[in-house]
């Protein structure tokens, strides 16, 4: 007897940054008739593009954690701290700080790890499944990353950290300083150690998002470009059609994947998505003097640092703010002052002329994905707040939503990903 295939639908993705891409390309592939609506251009910027395509197994503790409430609170003194709470007396931001902090427990943090780990190990699986489908455009060096402490207390820290990645089956090695250098022949490293996660990979994100585009114009997915979203129509207990200015799309299932601006579109059916933006910034260099070998993060300036084909792009700093991606060149100038603390040959000089990029984070107050069926309509799915692992986890994201779709149990537990945790 033959297996029997899933009913075909048609699926229509809101939101073509690598969430949404993501989704529509897992349902296409199960056979399904999928639309996906930008409102920007395929090319168009948003936060899936200059990130550090970091793809982390070893990113067990999410945003809300004893540690990032510690930070945010020295940052309220510092306006060039990596991670900043920039406070404002709006309702809406005070509601999210309040569940934050409720969240940033210890034992919350033992119950996300595990679910963390088993959504990042799947995404992982998918980076190599893609990666052989399109050697090119999803290039994936599987180098490990090396988490570098400058001073020995974020050494211990990063050493805790280890214990728990073990603990939890991800490998992580603490280094000493020469095992570090030996690992990074090509450049000078001024730590007290390491960390070395060697499940941990990287990609380039931009050509991810661009293959990913051509893969589903070509398997013959809708691509609606330039065209928003304004609201879901409701019949019942469903929602009928995504609503734009050139009209009604239609579909038997709705993906949510609109990044930082999913709220707005969830507010029309009236589920509460609490999402802040976590502001980021990145340059690269196109040909830098000196590149290490593997991904780093510079743990106490909180930069990745990512070796993308012959440059090297830094990443770093969280903004708690709202919809602003205006630069403020002192973080900027924060993120070049650090780097040289950890990579003393290079200066100043070798930045001069960057172009520094910014993307919004979507964060959920508890720091976990909104993945999954929402109870306020029946055939509405969301697919965001991936925070700062967006790009680690989509592949496993899409496979979960496609998983939902087509009636099977995904192969992750998805409990803590609940888009009605806030309704
Ligand atoms: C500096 C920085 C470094 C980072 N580094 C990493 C990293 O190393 N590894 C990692 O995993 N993650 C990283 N991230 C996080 C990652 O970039 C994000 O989690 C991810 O890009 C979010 O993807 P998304 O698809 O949800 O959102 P987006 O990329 O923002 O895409 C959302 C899309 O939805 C569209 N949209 C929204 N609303 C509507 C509407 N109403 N109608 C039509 N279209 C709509 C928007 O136009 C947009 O194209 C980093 C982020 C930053 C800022």
């Amino acid at each position: 007897m033959s297996a029997r295939l899933p009913p075909s639908r048609r699926v229509v993705v809101i939101g073509g940054g690598i969430a949404g891409l993501a989704c529509a390309w897992y349902a296409s592939q199960d056979g399904h008739r999928v639309a996906l609506v930008d409102r920007g251009a395929p090319d168009g910027d948003r936060c899936s593009l200059g990130n550090a395509g970091m793809i982390v197994p070893s990113h067990l503790v999410p945003l809300a954690s004893p540690g990032s409430v510690r930070l945010g609170l020295l940052s309220l003194a510092n306006p060039t701290s990596p991670l900043r709470l920039a406070p404002r007396l709006d309702p809406q931001y005070l509601r999210w700080c309040w569940q934050f902090l409720c969240a940033a427990r210890s034992s919350r943090v033992a119950l996300a790890a595990p679910a963390l780990r088993d959504l990042a190990l799947l995404g992982r699986r998918g980076y190599e499944a893609l990666a052989l489908l399109w050697p090119q455009g999803v290039p994936l060096a599987e180098r490990g990353m090396l988490i570098l402490c400058r001073g020995a207390h974020a050494l211990r820290e990063e050493q805790e950290g280890a214990k728990l990645a073990q603990r939890l089956g991800v490998p992580a090695e603490v280094l000493d300083p020469d095992a570090a250098a030996a690992l990074e022949p090509d450049i000078d490293m001024a730590i007290a150690g390491a960390v070395r996660y060697p499940l941990d990979a990287q990609t380039v994100p931009q050509r991810v998002v661009a293959t990913l585009i051509a893969g589903l114009a070509e398997s013959g997915v809708e691509l609606h470009w330039r065209t928003e979203v304004t609201a879901l129509r409701r019949a019942g207990s469903r929602v009928a059609a995504a609503v734009t200015a050139a009209g009604e799309i239609g579909g038997d299932e709705f993906v949510i994947a609109g990044g930082m601006w999913s709220s707005e579109l969830a507010r029309t059916i009236d589920l509460p998505l609490p999402l802040m933006a976590g502001k980021g910034y990145s340059f690269t260099l196109d040909q830098p003097r000196v590149r290490p070998h593997a991904g780093a993060i510079l743990n106490e300036a909180r930069i990745a640092v990512t070796p993308m084909g012959s440059g090297l792009r830094f990443a770093g700093t969280m903004e708690l703010c709202g919809l602003d991606r205006s630069i403020d060149p002192r973080r900027i100038a924060a993120m070049i002052e650090s780097i040289p603390r950890y990579y003393p040959q290079f200066g100043p000089a070798d930045f001069a002329g960057i172009t520094p990029w910014a993307g919004l984070r979507p964060c959920p107050p508890d720091g976990m994905p909104y993945i999954g069926r929402t109870r306020r309509a029946d055939n509405v799915l969301l697919a965001t707040g991936h925070s700062m692992m967006g790009v680690s986890l989509a592949p496993a994201t899409g496979r979960v939503v496609t998983d939902l779709i087509a009636g099977r149990e995904p192969t992750v537990p998805i409990g803590l990903f609940a888009p009605d945790r806030y309704g």
